[in-house]
């Protein structure tokens, strides 16, 4: 028998539906891969014992044929979804301790379909970073390494803990949010499929909210029919998410038939940005062939605002974040610092709470607010992202979806671009431009390079069309054949 850690989500179902083996044997198996990778430092909370009750529940209900989409499937959830008493922290000292009274959406809706959690996940900070370096709970590490050299790599980020935690097979798939790039990026460091879909789709009712206008909910796996049974089971309108969008969710699983004959994929000038390796040019260009070898087409494009997609994102996010981080000030929940005047107590709390990213972002957002800068910072950002939108628009008049890179470089070595943010925020000008538009996108492992790490394409579609993102990712996933395992 296969060992069950290496199985997809879709073949641990059949399994599990023909008694191969039960949810209980599954986990277990998942639980003792969790327990021998500690040093990857995925996981801020572990939960083996919530799992193994959730999966003798699930082989109950397989015992008398109630099982749901994903009974018995061991994920990981990032630790920015409110679990129901269990703690949630953001990666945050602020939130250290922190146990919701409720449940987010998503994660509820995985669970009354069987979903079974291992744990919770490391991040960055309130999920700002791109390498999973900010978060008080130390670093995740990267399951993979370069060829020939021992030195720890980033997971990308901020979804780091869940990336790894697939990537190294501890977890089936993953929970993950994408407010610039956190989900698409860490599955392109990590040879995994990570997905994005379209603002609105999955509720953020009960995620800790960073950005509320770009934060979107999605999914880790390392298949794209898997990752498209995560999105069915996550998505679908929430009455207590005022963005969540009334809409039939399709079973996306069913529509990966493959067929993207006569479909016009869109290459945009603009994302040959300079600086950017050879091999990403050269992985981008055998992506191109891969979807004509299938029967689609290549049209060239033009997004012409992209330049301005970056300190459009780092004006937009940080003000939102400032306003929204306001509520921690030590007298609801979580950390409180110990002074006897109240004014004293509240910024006592957030100077020790707050690490030095999430301070940064809270002065850039306040400052982008502020009387006299709003008009020249916050409202020109707020216009260019109504031009981002619209360069989308005109492009989709041409195309049915876009083709580009996922990163402008591999997975990078813990402590570097730690010297300047700018070069930390650079990670992003491939992913940012999806979240302003609101547009759905996914990362699939396609490639590697010179050192053997993996490298992402990325395919972004249509408002509400996930199906012809995920149909073109399985026509990619296939050609590919990537197979790579970190070591
Ligand atoms: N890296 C980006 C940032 O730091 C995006 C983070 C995210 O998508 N949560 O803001």
């Amino acid at each position: 028998m296969t060992k069950l850690t290496q199985l997809t989500i879709t073949d641990a179902l059949k399994g599990l539906e023909n008694k191969n083996f039960t949810a209980q044997e599954l986990t277990q198996a998942h639980i003792d891969a969790m327990q021998s990778a500690k040093k990857l430092n995925a996981f801020i909370t572990e939960t083996p014992e919530i799992a193994l009750k959730q999966a003798k529940a699930s082989d109950d209900r397989r015992a008398k044929g109630n099982a749901g989409l994903l009974d018995g499937i061991p994920l990981a959830i990032k630790d920015l979804f409110c679990t129901k008493n269990v703690q949630t922290t953001a990666a945050s000292k602020i939130l250290e301790g922190f146990k919701p009274e409720y449940e987010s959406t998503v994660t509820k809706n995985l669970f009354s379909n069987g979903a079974i959690m291992l744990g919770k996940t490391n991040l960055d900070e309130f999920a700002m970073g791109s390498s999973n370096t900010t978060s008080y709970f130390g670093n995740v590490i990267s399951p993979w390494k370069r060829d020939g050299d021992d030195t720890d790599l980033v997971p990308g980020g901020s979804s780091g803990g869940s990336a790894a935690a697939v990537s190294a097979h501890i977890a089936m798939g993953a929970t993950g949010t994408d407010t610039g790039g956190s989900i698409r990026q860490p599955a392109s460091f990590t040879g995994i499929v990570g997905m994005k879909p379209t603002y609105g789709r999955c509720s953020r009712w009960g995620v800790i909210a960073f950005a509320s206008s770009l934060d979107t909910p999605g999914a880790f796996a390392r298949t794209v029919e898997d990752t498209a049974l995560l999105l069915e089971s996550m998505a679908g309108y929430d009455p207590m998410d005022s963005t969540s969008a009334n809409k039939e969710v399709p079973q996306y699983s069913k529509s990966l038939n493959g067929d993207i004959k006569g479909m016009k994929i869109g290459i945009p000038d603009e994302y040959r940005i300079d600086g950017m390796p050879d091999e990403i040019i050269k992985l981008w260009e055998q992506g191109i062939e891969w979807i004509k070898d299938a029967g689609a087409k290549a049209v060239r494009i033009s997004l012409p605002h992209t330049k301005y997609a970056l300190p459009a994102y780092y004006i937009i996010a940080p003000a939102e974040a400032s306003s929204n981080l306001a509520r921690y000030d030590g007298v609801r929940y979580g950390y409180r610092a110990n002074e006897n005047d109240l004014q004293d107590m509240y910024a006592k709390t957030r100077a020790e709470g707050f690490g030095e990213e999430v301070k940064r972002r809270i002065m850039m957002g306040t400052y982008v607010l502020s009387a006299g800068y709003y008009d020249a910072y916050y409202r020109k950002a707020q216009r260019v992202r109504r031009l981002i939108l619209e360069d989308f628009e005109k492009a989709y008049e041409k195309c049915d979806a876009i083709l580009t890179p996922t990163t402008p470089s591999a997975a990078f070595a813990i402590g570097e671009n730690e010297d300047d943010p700018i070069k930390m925020y650079l990670n992003d000008v491939f992913t940012v431009t999806g979240n302003l538009a609101g547009l759905p996108g996914i990362s699939i492992p396609s490639g590697i390079d010179k050192d053997g790490l993996p490298l992402g394409l990325q395919i972004t579609g249509r408002a509400w069309d996930e199906e012809t993102v995920l149909k073109i990712a399985g026509t990619i996933e296939k050609a590919a054949q990537f197979k790579c395992m970190p070591k």
